[in-house]
Formats: structure tokens, sequence, C-alpha cells
């Protein structure tokens, strides 16, 4: 078994831009794609973005304890770790990094407390997230809301990681979270 970075933060606050950043500088780290059963967004593709399935078909890998950790991330929709997509990445010799929701990453720290490292990504402030959200318009009214909602409660959380990196400028928060991802890996 390898090491496990993971990435957490509210929706919007910014954590797969600094993940993308970081997969695309360094060959040794790779993207942790998870298992979900929301519709692709525009562009989006199976096995890049996300392994999209139906709601059955997760629910099948639930039964076959398939996941490091799921969870029914918004209303109706799962998101979930499979052990798979962790040993495909250490068999390549590389790195997984875990772009997840703030209870999925603490049931992966649970799990691997000694080989994981979990950075949580702070918004500068929740008006603030909620202007970027908008800004995405990739969400309705009602979605920009549950969002919103959850990412409060989500900052409540923050200090159960091993760092937390505030996000207000999104150069500063890339290098901060690399020199973290460096010590932890000993480069
Ligand atoms: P989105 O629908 O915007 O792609 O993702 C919604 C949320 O689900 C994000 O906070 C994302 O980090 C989280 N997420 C993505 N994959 C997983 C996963 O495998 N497990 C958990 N717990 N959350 C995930």
């Amino acid at each position: 078994m390898g090491k496990i970075v993971i990435i957490t933060a509210p929706s919007g606050a910014g954590k797969t831009s600094i993940t993308r950043y970081l997969i695309s500088k360094y060959d040794q780290l790779a993207f942790s794609i998870s298992a979900a059963t929301r519709k692709p967004r525009a562009g989006e593709k199976d096995g890049v973005e996300y392994y999209f399935l139906s709601t059955e078909a997760f629910k099948q890998k639930i039964a076959e304890q398939a996941f490091i950790e799921w969870e029914m991330v918004y209303q109706g929709s799962y998101y979930g770790t499979l052990k798979s997509e962790l040993e495909r990445i250490w068999a390549l010799g590389k790195t997984p990094m875990l772009d997840i929701d703030v209870k999925g990453a603490i049931h992966v720290q649970q799990q691997f407390p000694d080989s994981s490292l979990s950075i949580f990504i702070q918004p500068p402030s929740v008006e603030e997230l909620k202007k970027r959200l908008e800004s995405r318009g990739t969400e309705t009214p009602e979605t920009l809301a549950a969002r919103v909602n959850k990412a409060s409660y989500e900052i409540s959380f923050s200090h159960h990681f091993d760092k937390q990196i505030v996000n207000a400028d999104l150069e500063k928060a890339c290098a901060d979270t690399e020199a973290a991802i460096k010590e932890f890996l000993g480069w």
C-alpha cells in the first residue's frame, strides 16, 4: 500500500483547480477518479473526471465492498472512491490525489492515519464562495443554495485535517499545497 493525498474543501473553494495544477506539474501524482451517479456536465467524459455509474451499479459496488468510502454528497447523487482506483495508481508507482468532500475525507483519513496527508482548502469567505459558484454557471438556484449551506457546515470541520490552506489567491494556494505535499512525500 502506498501513500494518499486527500484534498478536501467545500464545493467552489478551488480544490479541483489546485489538484489539477499539481497533477499536471508532477508525473508522480495521479488524479483518483471517483465513481459518481450524477449526470456528466458538458465536456466531462466517463473514466476521466468520474466513472459515471447508474444508481443501481453504484449500489452493487457498495454491496461488493468495492469502496474505500462513499457518500450521498448531494440529495440523490452518490460519489465514492473505489479501492481498485487506488490500487491502479499505486501499481503505476504514483501517489493518488483524492478530490473529495469533507465527510469522505474524514473516512479516508481514519482508515489511513499514517499513510495519508489531508489538506483542507478554505474559501476566503462563504460570500466569496457563493460568488465563485454563481460565476461557474453550473448551478440552479436550488443546487447553489444546497452547496452554500453545505459549505458553512463543512468549514466547521476544517480543524480535523492535517493542513488548512486559505485560497484567497489561487497561485499562492497552489504553492502552499505543493509545499505540504513535497514535505509529506519527502521530495
Ligand atoms: P461535483 O458534482 O461538483 O463534481 O462534486 C461534488 C462534490 O463531490 C465535490 O465536493 C467533490 O469533491 C465530491 N466528491 C467527488 N468525488 C468524491 C468521492 O469519491 N467521495 C466523496 N465523498 N466525495 C466526492
